[in-house]
């Protein structure tokens, strides 16, 4: 969908027109492809524990171009501060105020992160440290520009800083693959999964279900996995039926005709998979529907199927996949769908806030259930995504959606996919039951 105002305001008299009125001028966001390397150099490693020596020379290893001072450079891609020895609140200042003087020399696209511990409860100068760096980051989310994002690993004690999970998703968040996640902390709670040799095809090897994929976002989930190597197998009701048979065909998939909200929908999911000699690796749970209304005329023939849809199917399908006991992989890796209205609350979504919210609680207990199996349950929530879903809203308020957040525009599906994308590859192992936004930073919740 054609985002018109960002157009305009990228020609001559458009820019001519925001120069002189202060109106919002968004960045081309850097995506897979629009980079030479996966890390944006030179990258300055802040920070003076061991954990922060470590990381820079893992990062020198991938041959980035690895500085410990910011000293005279003209122009920084990456920026990376190690937090994870901090015990008081004046430790931060000494490892953060080096990178205030360099905010100007910042690349476009360029990638801030930081690495900390979280708070415990326990150390009340260390926590007050630890906790200092979220509301840091959040901040300078908020005042990156020309398209760089901030965002932070959150490291749990007893896991060192080169487990798979921190140097995977430290890859995620410094490439060109986070383009909308802003202002958001992943965390790695246990030193589980493997990096990935093959960095162009992570998920080589692998077979993925994507739900809802005939279109939107779940097309875009189901395009990304196929480029990161794994075999797809794309679901989506019967009534879309010709879009999910095109799709199958550009990608080599294995299409299924199935309404997830239908009777016995897990158990016909498994005699497919079984028929078939399927085993999947990847479940990423994307069909979703709005019904939007006030709560004050709210009925049950919009509730209802909401509910069906976006949370209760996801409940029965995992419960009909891991008691079937053959058709999932080992270390199998389920991803949802929720979104920020979930988070924040929305205006006229009730039902639909309900269902997202459902979401994120189901991935923690969902994880807790597959950690036996070695496996991980995950969700991403998206902000404004352009897909037809959005271009349902009315004009005005899908014009404002767009600007909210600190990117100043709608993500693409593809950022969704991305992020899904990692949080299915065995360098997410370490990240489990959380909840990761792809928002630009959306100025709703938390
Ligand atoms: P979309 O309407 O474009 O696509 C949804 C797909 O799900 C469709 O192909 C549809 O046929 C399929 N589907 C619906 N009901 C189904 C059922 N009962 N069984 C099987 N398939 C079914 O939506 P989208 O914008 O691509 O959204 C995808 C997911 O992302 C949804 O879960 C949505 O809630 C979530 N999301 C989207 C946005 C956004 O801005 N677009 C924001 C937050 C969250």
């Amino acid at each position: 969908m054609t985002d018109t105002y960002t157009k305009f305001i990228r020609s001559a008299p458009g820019a001519f027109i925001a120069r002189r009125t202060g109106l919002p001028r968004p960045s081309t966001l850097p995506r897979r492809g629009d980079r030479p390397a996966p890390i944006l150099g030179p990258v300055v490693v802040l920070g003076e524990s061991a954990g922060a020596d470590q990381v820079a020379r893992d990062l020198l290893g991938e041959g980035a171009d690895v500085r410990r001072r910011f000293d005279e450079l003209r122009s920084v891609g990456s920026v990376i501060a190690v937090l994870d020895e901090i015990s008081a609140p004046a430790d931060l200042g000494r490892i953060l105020l080096p990178l205030a003087g360099a905010m100007r020399s910042l690349a476009p696209g360029a990638r801030v992160v930081t690495i900390s511990r979280p708070a415990q409860g326990e150390d009340p100068a260390r926590d007050a440290a630890r906790g200092g760096v979220e509301g840091f980051l959040r901040s300078l989310a908020h005042e990156m520009r020309r398209g760089g994002t901030a965002n932070g690993i959150l490291v749990q004690d007893g896991v060192d800083l080169d487990a798979p999970g921190v140097t995977g998703a430290l890859r995620f968040l410094l490439s060109a693959r986070s383009a909308f996640v802003a202002g958001q902390f992943l965390t790695v709670s246990s030193a589980a999964g493997s990096l990935t040799e093959n960095r162009d095809r992570p998920l080589a090897g692998r077979t993925a279900l994507v739900t809802g994929a005939a279109r939107g976002i779940g097309a875009a989930i189901a395009r990304t996995l196929a480029a990161d190597g794994a075999r797809l197998v794309v679901l989506d009701v019967p009534g879309a039926g010709t879009d999910l048979s095109q799709l199958a065909n550009e990608l080599r998939a294995v299409p299924v005709q199935l309404d997830v909200t239908s009777e016995g929908a897990g158990e016909r999911l498994v005699s497919f998979l079984r028929e078939r000699s399927l085993v999947l690796d990847i479940a990423v749970l994307n069909a979703g529907i709005t019904r939007d209304k006030l709560f004050a005329n709210m009925t049950s023939d919009r509730w209802d199927p909401v509910l069906a849809v976006n949370i209760a199917s996801q409940v029965a399908l995992t419960d009909a996949l891991i008691e079937a006991g053959d058709v999932l992989g080992e270390q199998p890796r389920v991803v949802s769908l929720a979104s920020t209205s979930g988070i924040a609350g929305n205006r006229g979504q009730t039902n639909y806030a309900a269902s997202k919210a459902g979401v994120i609680a189901f991935v923690d207990a969902l994880a807790a259930r597959l950690e036996s199996l070695g496996g991980t349950a995950n969700a991403v929530a998206p902000g404004f995504i352009e897909t037809e879903m959005t271009a349902k809203m009315p004009a005005l308020t899908r014009e404002v959606a767009r600007r909210l957040n600190s990117l100043q525009q709608g993500g693409l599906p593809v950022d969704v996919a991305e992020a899904i994308a990692f949080l299915s590859s065995a360098e997410a192992g370490g990240i489990r039951g959380g909840t990761l936004r792809v928002c630009g930073q959306n100025m709703v919740g938390k």
